[in-house]
């Protein structure tokens, strides 16, 4: 197999806008940059897709929704089981495409393109097990039929973040159901999501079926889309304020929504915990994609019986990591994707010392090109700090401590948030009542990842509706038909 390096894939990405199954320049010829956010030079140009090009993506899938929804569900499972393997077989292209635009390591990526080929791989076994049901009416005179049909065309817009699993977690559960679809991904990132497009038309998905618009005039193009009738569903993972926006523009159509928005996590270690589990539970529930996650642990609230041991720990770890660009060996942290981000990551440390937190690892902007931010330690940070309300995304660790359960508990719920939690403690009882009474759609015992195509990912409150992955994640994109057969 050919070496990987940046000129390769760089050279072999389409940028066109992919839709009715042909690449193709915007309809104003158009482009867009897409940058290196650790140098801060472009990578490459993709199209820039005008109003009139949006539409005929919409054209394209609404075109192709019939046929594709009679396709056998087993040639849908097919086609994704191919896509898994085609996507496995390239995971070096797919991991370099991915830290050159994004910025984490090429280990990370690695790890996400695993990620993110098993939803097709998950998938691929979910399209068979579409089922209905049977029943005799109550009353004895009737027979109730049920069966489960693809909602239709679906729009789906998704984040910088995870350039390639946000979108795979959504396309596979849409290939299996038998649903059409228009993507849009992250301006910062898309790259990632047109190779991924010519990876499934090289394993056959049928025009139409899938079709991808990148564009810098996101809201002038994404809303005509989802204020057309023929607009069937919008899914969306972003921030909570785009999302809020998303859903009431899908009211006037009253379409099926799936909103996977921000987090607030709460990472809690109890004193009967292990604290070096602990420890390496934090390490990756904070800096997997260098804290930039909607899942990332935001507030970590320690029992203030091991808050000193789990403290020197966790500082000792964060301070040996090594920081660079993501495609070097050795680095371990790469640089945050693009300047507001940075400044955001900023704004945030100096508000919370203002209020009293000490700094015990990082905390001051390497000098130099790229939008680097050392991995940082904060302890005593009080609760009315900006960063205990708002998502750092940044690799940041803010520490504070609790004495009782019932105040653990009562500090984490104390957000407009309700994505993911973490626990750790050796008592069974405990981390039982304790997830049962945190109001969040995802709890983490004893580990600090929770992804897993195996399992319902999603949020309650302001992080959301709706689940990806898991059997429900299927649901999403099937709505369920009733038959009455009078006898
Ligand atoms: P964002 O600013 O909300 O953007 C997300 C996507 O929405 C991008 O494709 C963006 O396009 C598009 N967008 C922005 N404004 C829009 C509009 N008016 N109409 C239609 N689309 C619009 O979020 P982000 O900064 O990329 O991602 C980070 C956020 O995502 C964080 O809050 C994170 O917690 C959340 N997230 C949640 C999950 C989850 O599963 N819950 C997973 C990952 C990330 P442009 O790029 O062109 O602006």
């Amino acid at each position: 197999m050919a070496t990987v390096t940046q000129k390769t894939v760089l050279e072999a990405v389409p940028t066109g806008l992919f839709i009715g199954g042909r690449w193709q320049p915007a309809s104003g010829g158009k482009t867009l940059a897409v940058h290196d956010p650790s140098n801060g030079r472009v990578l490459a140009r993709v199209a820039d897709a005008s109003v009139l090009d949006g539409r005929a993506a919409l054209d394209a899938a609404v075109a192709a929704q019939s046929d594709w929804a009679k396709v056998a569900p087993r040639d849908r499972g097919e086609l994704l089981r191919e896509a898994f393997e085609k996507l496995t077989a390239r995971a070096d292209e797919f991991a370099m495409l991915m830290t050159l635009e994004m910025g984490k390591t090429l280990a990370e990526s690695r790890g996400e393109v695993t990620y993110g080929a098993e939803f097709f791989r998950w998938f691929s076994e979910e399209a068979v097990r579409i089922g209905g049901r049977y029943a005799i009416a109550p009353n004895g005179a009737t027979r109730l039929l049920t069966t489960k049909q693809p909602v239709g065309p679906t729009l789906m817009i998704t984040p910088w973040n995870f350039p390639l699993a946000m979108g795979t977690r959504k396309i596979g559960p849409a290939i299996a159901a038998g649903c059409t679809m228009v993507v849009k991904p992250a301006s910062q990132t898309p790259l990632t999501m047109l190779a991924l497009a010519e990876l499934l038309r090289e394993c056959g998905l049928p025009d139409g079926v899938l079709n991808v618009v990148t564009t810098s005039h996101t809201g002038d193009v994404m809303e005509p889309l989802i204020r057309d009738p023929r607009l069937r569903k919008l899914t969306f993972t972003g921030s909570t304020p785009v999302g809020r926006t998303l859903i009431e523009q899908a009211a006037q159509g009253v379409l099926r929504v799936s909103m996977e928005l921000g987090g607030n996590a709460p990472f809690l270690v109890f004193a009967d915990a292990d604290v070096d589990k602990a420890v390496e539970g934090a390490m990756l529930a904070k800096m997997r994609n260098m804290g930039e996650a909607c899942t990332a642990a935001n507030r970590f609230y320690v029992h203030e019986a091991v808050a000193e041991e789990f403290t020197t720990k966790l500082s000792a770890r964060m301070s040996a990591l090594v920081v660079g660009r993501g495609t070097k060996k050795g680095v371990d942290v790469g640089p945050l994707v693009d300047e507001k981000s940075r400044d955001k990551v900023v704004a945030l440390v100096d508000d919370a010392v203002s209020k009293g937190a000490k700094v015990l690892v990082g905390g001051e902007v390497p000098k130099g090109a790229g939008w680097f931010y050392p991995p940082t330690v904060l302890t005593d940070v009080p609760h009315d700090a900006d960063m205990a309300t708002e998502e750092i995304f940044g690799p940041v660790a803010p520490v504070s401590t609790f004495t009782d359960d019932d105040e653990a508990i009562r500090l984490a719920n104390d957000t407009e948030y309700g994505l993911v939690a973490y626990l750790f403690t050796r008592d069974l009882s405990r981390a039982l009542l304790v997830a049962e009474a945190l109001d969040y759609g995802m709890v983490g015992v004893n580990q600090g990842i929770v992804s897993n195509p195996a399992a319902p990912f999603g949020g309650v409150k302001s992080s959301g509706v709706g689940r990806e992955g898991g059997f429900e994640g299927i649901e999403e994109y099937l709505e369920t038909k009733y038959i009455g057969i009078a006898l």
